[in-house]
C-alpha cells in the first residue's frame, strides 16, 4: 500500500514543496524547489535518531523485561524513529539483563515503537572521577566483557574514559570490531583525548557534560573535541550547555549531532523516577538526583528541535543535527534523509514546529500529547 503526504520537504538537495510517496521504503518525491519553507507551510522532515536514550514513559533501558518496548513507543511518538538503548554503569549481570531485552527488541520491532538500532553503553569502563549521574561500579574495560554483553544486542556505541590504563588498546580492538568508542564520563587532559582520537575515537559523549573542561592552558576533553573531533553529541535541554556554548560546537564540530540522554521520566508528569539503581526527582523541566547533580534528562527529540530553533538555527541545519548526522555516524546511510529508496523514517510538523505525523518505517504512529 503506497501512502502520500504533501507539504514542505526537507530532501539532501534542499526544499521541495510537493508530494512524497512511501510504503516501507520511500519511492518517489515530487513537487517545486523552494529556497524556503512559507510560513503555512507543513514540513516533512526525516525522522529523528537519538543515539542516547535510556528512559521514558516511565520505563528504563535497565529493567528490562519490555522496558524498552514502553520508551521506543513514548519517543515514537515524539518523532524519534530510530535509537540506541543506552544502558548504565552497572554491574555486568545488570547490564546483561537489559541487553537481553534489547536484542529482542532488534529483532522484531514492536508495533508502534521506533526501530532500535543497537546498544549504546554509557560505561561501565569510565573514570570513577567523572561519573556524573552514574553509579559507582566504573571498572577497567576488557574485551572479553564487550564480547559477551555484544552477543545478547549489537553495541553500536561504546562510552569510555581513554585516559584509564590499557584503554588506547581497547580501543582499537572496539573499532576493529566494529564499535565505535565514544570519550564521555572522562577526566582525561587534552593529550589523552588527542590520543584517543587516533587510537580510532569516533566521538563524545554529552559534550561539555562530564568531561575535563577547557581552560586556555589546560584544553581538557572539551578542547581536544572543539580541536580535533568530526563527531560530537550535546544535550539541547537548554538546561546541560548554554545555547552559547551548542553555538560554539556546532561551528567547532562539523558532524555535530544532538542526543537526549532521555530518563524514565521523559513523557511523564512530575515526580520520582528510576535511573538504572538511582532514584531521580523530575521538576522544572530537569531531572536530577538528590544532591542536585543532573541525571539525564527528560527532552524528547521534537523539543529538542524546537529548542534549536528557538536559539536561532534554521530548520534545514537544525535537521542535520537530529537526523542526517546521528544517522551518518552510524554508517546508516539509508536513514537520515528523505530520498527514494530510503527508509520510510518520516516526521510532519505544522508550521509552530508542532509534531503532527510519524513514520517508522512506513508505519503510521500515534502520538503522544504531553
Ligand atoms: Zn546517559
Amino acid at each position: 500500500m503506497t501512502t502520500h503526504i504533501t507539504g514542505c520537504i526537507l530532501t539532501p538537495q534542499g526544499w521541495i514543496r510537493g508530494s512524497l510517496a512511501f510504503n516501507g521504503r520511500i519511492i518517489a518525491i515530487a513537487g517545486d524547489d523552494v529556497p524556503a519553507p512559507r510560513d503555512d507551510d507543513s514540513l516533512v522532515l526525516p525522522g529523528f535518531i537519538d543515539l542516547h536514550v535510556h528512559g521514558g514513559g516511565g520505563a528504563d533501558v535497565m529493567e528490562g523485561n519490555g522496558a524498552i518496548d514502553t520508551l521506543a513507543r513514548m519517543h515514537a511518538g515524539h518523532g524519534t524513529t530510530s535509537l540506541l538503548a543506552t544502558t548504565m554503569t552497572a554491574p555486568r549481570a545488570d547490564i546483561e539483563h537489559a541487553l537481553a531485552d534489547v536484542g529482542r527488541a532488534m529483532r522484531q520491532r514492536p508495533s508502534g515503537a521506533a526501530r532500535v538500532l543497537g546498544a549504546h553503553l554509557e560505561g561501565p569502563f569510565i573514570s570513577p572521577g567523572k561519573l556524573g549521574a552514574q553509579p559507582s561500579f566504573a571498572r577497567v574495560g576488557t574485551f572479553e566483557e564487550v564480547n559477551a554483553l555484544n552477543a545478547l544486542a549489537t553495541i553500536r556505541v561504546l562510552t569510555l574514559a581513554p585516559e584509564v590504563s590499557g584503554h588506547l588498546d581497547f580501543i582499537r580492538l572496539l573499532k576493529i570490531a566494529g564499535i565505535v568508542p565514544q570519550i564521555g564520563h572522562s577526566n582525561g587532559t587534552y593529550e589523552d583525548g588527542v590520543a584517543a582520537l587516533h587510537a580510532g575515537v569516533g566521538g563524545f559523549t554529552h559534550l561539555f557534560n562530564a568531561m575535563s573542561e577547557l581552560h586556555h592552558r589546560k584544553p581538557g576533553m572539551v578542547g581536544a573535541a572543539l580541536a580535533h573531533a568530526e563527531y560530537a553529541e550535546i544535550i539541547p535541554d537548554l538546561l546541560h550547555v548554554h545555547p552559547g556554548a551548542i553555538h560554539a560546537a556546532r561551528r567547532a564540530i562539523p558532524k555535530m549531532y544532538c542526543v537526549t540522554d532521555s530518563t524514565s521520566g521523559a513523557g511523564m508528569p512530575d515526580g520520582t523516577y528510576h535511573l538504572g539503581s538511582q532514584t531521580v526527582t523530575k521538576c522544572l523541566g530537569g531531572v536530577r538526583l538528590a544532591d542536585g547533580t543532573l541525571a539525564g534528562s527528560v527532552l524528547t527529540m521534537d523539543q529538542a528541535f524546537r529548542n534549536l530553533v528557538s536559539i536561532g538555527i534554521p530548520p534545514r541545519d537544525a535537521v542535520r543535527l537530529v537526523s542526517t548526522n546521528p544517522a551518518d555516524y552510524l554508517g546508516e546511510r539509508e536513514r537520515g534523509r528523505l530520498q527514494p529508496g530510503s527508509h520510510a523514517d518520516i516526521v510532519i510538523m505544522s508550521p509552530d514546529l508542532q509534531l503532527t505525523h510519524t513514520f517508522v518505517e512506513g508505519e503510521s504512529i500515534e502520538l503522544a500529547h504531553a
